[in-house]
């Protein structure tokens, strides 16, 4: 009988690896573990868990002898890694192999957005271009940019942004060995120094909010760029700052509520928003498929794991 759930909506690929290699059952939410059968439920010593929705110690409570919990994606803020932790589960993500996708996805969104792509397309498209000329977007090459969280995306964000000749500053926990990238402790400081943010840190309770009214009057007439998480951006405060100003405008992979979003964001004229799919392409969700499985096959064999979240 099958030790192993697979959670969350797997793409036919992924789905049959789970199965084929670990007789995997499938269910689509952490709570849906609540109508598997008790002597499935019982018996589940690992998991393989796609999806942002919650897996907090009530989730945990229901498989009583989880051991292994192995995320696909690198986010792990909607696990309760502290339960994890203290039920003696080892927590897994796939870090590093997404990261060149993510930060191409901000650099396209951060083009998009000031060179208003959206509206250039509609005018081809619905054939109003005979009617009226586009606008004018801003240049790009070198603007003044602030990465908000220096690790494996934002500093791959950081070497695509050299290309455009940017003064690049960012924000970490700690200095990094850069190449003469400027540090801030503090955001604010940050965004007072840069004309865009881009923004690359973790989600969770820590960054809640972290970009507010106050960075974004700080920020002054630039683009706001988030491929991290819709909770590091209070959306309230950034609808107002795009309607009232000073944002010209946003470029967002991620929404605080999704995949339901604000409507007024996601129809915000000046926003231009994505389906949180900065990592969605053919080769890197194989690597990330390979890298779950290859943590989970690690973990039930009682062996360290390749990239364990600490
Ligand atoms: P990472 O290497 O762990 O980098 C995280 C960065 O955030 C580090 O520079 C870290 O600073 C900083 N940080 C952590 N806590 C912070 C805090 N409280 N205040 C300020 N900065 C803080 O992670 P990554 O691989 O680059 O991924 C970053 C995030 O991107 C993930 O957590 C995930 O939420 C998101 N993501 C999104 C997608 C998508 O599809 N849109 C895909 C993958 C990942 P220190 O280095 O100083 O600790």
């Amino acid at each position: 009988m099958t030790r192993v759930l697979a959670i969350g909506k797997y793409k036919e690929a992924d789905a049959q690896a789970l199965r084929e290699e670990f007789d995997a059952v499938a269910i689509p939410t952490p709570a849906a573990s609540a109508t598997l059968d008790d002597t499935v439920r019982n018996r589940i010593e690992g998991v393989a868990l796609m999806g942002h929705r919650p897996f907090g110690a009530d989730e945990l409570a229901l498989l009583p002898k989880l051991r292994a919990l192995s995320i696909y994606g690198v986010g792990f803020d909607a696990v309760d890694i502290a339960a994890a932790r203290a039920r003696g589960i080892t927590v897994t993500n796939t870090p590093g192999v997404l990261s060149d996708d993510v930060a191409d996805t901000a650099i396209g969104l951060w083009i998009a957005v000031a060179r208003n792509f959206e509206e250039g397309t509609h005018l081809v498209r619905s054939a109003d271009w005979a009617h009226r000329p586009p606008r004018l977007g801003f240049t790009i090459t070198g603007r003044r940019t602030g990465i908000v969280g220096l690790g494996r995306i934002g500093r791959e964000i950081a070497n695509r942004l050299t290309g455009f000749r940017s003064e690049i500053h960012y924000l970490a926990r700690s200095p990094k060995d850069t190449p003469g990238w400027t540090f801030h402790a503090d955001i604010l400081s940050l965004a007072h120094a840069v004309d865009d943010l881009f923004i690359a840190t973790v989600g969770g309770a820590e960054t809640r909010g972290m970009v507010g009214a106050d960075v974004l009057a700080a920020l002054g007439p630039g683009y706001v760029i988030n491929i991290a998480r819709g909770t590091v951006i209070d959306e309230a405060a950034l609808i107002a700052a795009l309607d009232n100003g000073p944002i010209r405008g946003a470029g967002l992979d991620v929404f605080q509520a999704e995949p339901h979003v604000d409507p007024c964001l996601a129809r915000h004229p000046k926003v231009y928003p994505l389906p949180h799919i900065a990592s969605a392409t053919v080769e890197t969700r194989a690597r990330m498929g390979a890298l779950q499985r290859s943590n989970l096959r690690a973990l039930l064999a009682g062996d360290p794991p390749l990239t364990p979240v600490t």
